[in-house]
Order: structure tokens, then C-alpha cells, then sequence
């Protein structure tokens, strides 16, 4: 039996106003679904929506950014909330952020408090939510610094953010984002900012812990490798629309929407001397969301584009079981050759 969803986005769609010009819509019409133990991971070129949508299930967008339409209904294991409709600074909502669902960011440096010890910024949070005092809080700190593979963590947690390396301050980053046991983590390019070897590490420790805890996680990246590596489920995001998504083989196997594949082509692969090719570079820049085009968002990038593309948006069309994409040629004959 398929497992519970624990967090469902219905039909989201997010809203950017400026007193000065028109409102900008950055994600349109968003399905997604998080599970228990497994991991979706959000693709997509910088400023498709990929942040944005994270940030929405926290409640960290912008004061300027609304959420008109949609829902966001997360489990509280006594019902469905939907956080598209708390206040940001609401008890309920503070009571899911941090607790509940928690967030790694890509840059610790500049998420981190520069005069606080890491342990202290843990500590806080720990004394926040679980109602612990100090001490049983710092004794607390320093197991989970330990347990993401922080070496002498009672002493390291009376260290700075900048007394750390790289690699450290995201382990301290990933501990504090864990420090109340969420059943839902939220990872926005954590390793992007990291060497490979490190990169790698960190890869490994975050599979490690969602099986220590049986999280859900929600990885945002726009490395195919760092997907291939962690996820079990994939959504390619373009322009705030989700164009493709489903099971992570499945879209690897045989892509349908033509972004989807030529991101694909566009990744370096190890291939046998003799068979060597050039990389195939996806032709312009992503317009920009006030110069969306009526029809589909990939009309101006598309080597398939024809007739209705430029004018009509694409449904979402189901290619297998969980598997779809919004491309006008899976539901036009033209499909037939391009299949
Ligand atoms: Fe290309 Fe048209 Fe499909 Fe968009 S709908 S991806 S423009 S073929």
C-alpha cells in the first residue's frame, strides 16, 4: 500500500506585486507530493521557482509575494493544515516551521549567526521547541553535532560560523535543521556551494539521517548528478511551471518534455573514448516572468515548437503511472514522430 502523503501542494501558484508594475505570477499551478522516508527532488535552472515554492511551505516568502490559489496541506498526524492559509507569524505556523519542517540553506555563511557559537544557535532552537533547559539542551546540541559528523563537537560547538570550514558549517547547518526531529526537510542547494569530495559526504550523511529519522525531504538542485545520487522522485520546474515529474529512473529512463531532455544532453556523461560527443548547450536564456509567453513557458528555447505552442499552455498529460508532463506534443499527432 502506497505510503500517506505528508505534505501535499494542490494547484499553487505564487504572486510577486511591485506598486510600480504589473503582478508577476513566479510558480503557476504547482502539484507536488512529499512522503515519508522518500525524497522529491525540484530541478530547474536559477529562477524557474524552485526557492520560491520551498519557501512558500515554510511561509518565508517576501512581504510583496502572495499565494492566490492552491493549497498546502500538511499532516499533522491530527488532519490536514493548510499552510497557504496561516499568517506567517502565526502560533500554528511557528509551531510547524523548525518543528515540524525545517530548512537547510545553501549558503550556512550567510545563514548562520556571525556572533553566536553554533551551539548556542542550536541550543536556542532546542530550548524553543522541546522546552528543554540549557544544559540538557547543549548535551543535545553536541550529540547531533556528532551525529552529522562534526569531529570534537563539544568543543566545536563553542565555535563561530567563521572558525569552521565549508564543510563543517553545513554539518553544523544540517544538525540545526534536525535539531527537533522534522518530518519534513527542506534542502536548497546545500552541497552547491561545496568541493565533491565534501559535496559527496554530505550527500551520504543526509541519506544516512532520513533513514535514521524517516523524513520526508524536498532537495532543491540544478545538478542532474546530485539527483541521480538522492532522489526517488523527480519535478523539473521551468519558468514556475512544473513541466515533468515522477519516479527519478523512470524520467532519467525516457524523458518526454523537451527541457526535460535537453538538460539531459546537456550533462557531461563517461563515455568510452570512440564514443565521444559534444555537449548539446539548450539555445538562449530563460525569459523573464514578465515576458511570459501565453503558451507554453518553452516556446522560445523549443527545437519541437509548433502551432499551438506559442499561444496555448500545455495540460498536464499523464505518460505513465505517476509519471507526467506538459508538452503539446503528447497529445498531438505530431507526438507520433517524436515519441
Ligand atoms: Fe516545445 Fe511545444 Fe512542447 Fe512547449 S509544448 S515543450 S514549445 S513542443
Amino acid at each position: 500500500m502506497a505510503a500517506k502523503p505528508l505534505l501535499t501542494i494542490n494547484d499553487m501558484s505564487i504572486v510577486f506585486s511591485s506598486p510600480d508594475e504589473a503582478d508577476i505570477e513566479a510558480v503557476r499551478q504547482v502539484d507536488l507530493t512529499l512522503t515519508p522516508g522518500k525524497t522529491l527532488a525540484l530541478v530547474g535552472e536559477s529562477g524557474c521557482g524552485k526557492s520560491v515554492t520551498a519557501r512558500a511551505v515554510l511561509r518565508l516568502l517576501d512581504r510583496n509575494a502572495k499565494i492566490p490559489s492552491g493549497k498546502i496541506l500538511y499532516d499533522t498526524g491530527a488532519g490536514p493544515v493548510d499552510i497557504a492559509r496561516l499568517n506567517s507569524d502565526s502560533l500554528a505556523m511557528r509551531a510547524i516551521r523548525g518543528a515540524e519542517i525545517s530548512m537547510i540553506f545553501q549558503e550556512p555563511m550567510s545563514s548562520l549567526s556571525p556572533v553566536h557559537t553554533i551551539g548556542d544557535q542550536i541550543d536556542e532552537i532546542i530550548v524553543l521547541h522541546d522546552r528543554l533547559n540549557k544544559k540538557q539542551a547543549r548535551e543535545r546540541t553536541i550529540s547531533l553535532l556528532d551525529q552529522v559528523g562534526v569531529p570534537g563537537a563539544r568543543d566545536r560547538a563553542n565555535a563561530y560560523p567563521f572558525e569552521l570550514s565549508g564543510g563543517l558549517r553545513q554539518r553544523a547547518m544540517i544538525a540545526m535543521a534536525l535539531a527537533c526531529t522534522p518530518k519534513l526537510l527542506i534542502a536548497d542547494e546545500p552541497t552547491t556551494a561545496l568541493d565533491v569530495t565534501t559535496q559527496a559526504q554530505i550527500l551520504d550523511l543526509l541519506r544516512q539521517l532520513q533513514d535514521d529519522f524517516g523524513m520526508a525531504m524536498l532537495f532543491i538542485t540544478h545538478d542532474l548528478g546530485v539527483v541521480a545520487e538522492i532522489a526517488d522522485e523527480i519535478a523539473v520546474m521551468y519558468l514556475g511551471d512544473v513541466v515533468e515529474q515522477g519516479d527519478v529512473y523512470e524520467v532519467f529512463r525516457a524523458p518526454k518534455h523537451p527541457y526535460t531532455q535537453a538538460l539531459m544532453n546537456s550533462v557531461p556523461r563517461l563515455m568510452r573514448k570512440a564514443e565521444r560527443q559534444r555537449l548539446t548547450p539548450i539555445k538562449g536564456t530563460v525569459p523573464s516572468p514578465k515576458d511570459r509567453p501565453n503558451g507554453c513557458a518553452f516556446t522560445s528555447r523549443c527545437p519541437h515548437a509548433f502551432g499551438p505552442c506559442a499561444e496555448i499552455r500545455p495540460q498536464r498529460t499523464m505518460v505513465s503511472t505517476g509519471h507526467t508532463a506538459r508538452c503539446h506534443l503528447l497529445t498531438h499527432e505530431k507526438a507520433e514522430a517524436f515519441a
